[in-house]
């Protein structure tokens, strides 16, 4: 696979790596070769945010290789300082081109969100879920009911849209970086029952 140079192209990769996935096809791995061709160095050409779920292992649904990508985990793919301040450093610091804030069906940090959980710190976890609910409720009266698989999945998609707004307006220099067209800033959802990743790169 020739490395891609520019941020369309890195979407792209993305987009033909879930495609060997979901098909089956992917790429013969090397794991002893790639620890040594990336053991002096790194060049991922992307940082992605997605969930701790353990259906969801990033580096495999996009058919990609050690020392491809930067991975950020965390429940429900929030947003905060810390998650910025490591995409600053891929982008700026090392050669990430995309920044993918990737969610998923079916997603447990969702549920707890719609659901109001209270427990330690999960509390202010699905806090930072919530805008998504309130988003899905006002905004698509005529959408899924509440408590529903689809309504989850709504607020999942809005979730994943709201980040990108998020990381464009709370870091002054991701935003720059890709109104300059260095990097792009997209967001993304898997669907755990099938394996195919759908890109709002065109929103
Ligand atoms: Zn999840």
């Amino acid at each position: 696979m020739p490395r891609p140079t520019t941020p369309e192209e890195v979407l792209q990769a993305f987009k033909d790596g879930n495609q060997r996935f979901v098909e089956g096809n992917l790429q013969r791995r090397e794991f002893i070769k790639e620890i040594e061709e990336t053991c002096n160095e790194q060049h991922p050409f992307a940082i992605v945010l997605s969930c701790i779920d353990s259906r969801v292992p990033v580096e495999t649904v996009f058919d990609m290789r050690i020392g491809e990508l930067f991975s950020t985990r965390l429940a429900g793919n929030v947003v905060n300082g810390d998650v910025l301040g490591g995409m600053e450093f891929a982008t700026n610091f090392s050669d990430a081109m995309l920044v993918l804030v990737m969610g998923h069906t079916k997603c447990g940090a969702i549920k707890g969100a719609i659901g109001n959980v209270e427990y330690g710190n999960l509390t202010g976890l699905v806090e930072k879920i919530k805008p998504a609910v309130e988003l899905a409720k006002s905004e698509h009266k005529d959408g899924p009911e509440p408590g529903s698989n689809e309504f989850t999945d709504l607020v999942g998609a809005l979730n994943v849209q709201l980040a990108v707004k998020q990381i464009r307006e709370q870091s002054p220099e991701l935003r720059k970086m890709e109104e300059k067209g260095d990097i792009m800033i997209c967001a993304a959802m898997y669907d755990i029952s099938n394996g195919k990743v759908t890109f709002y790169d065109r929103e």
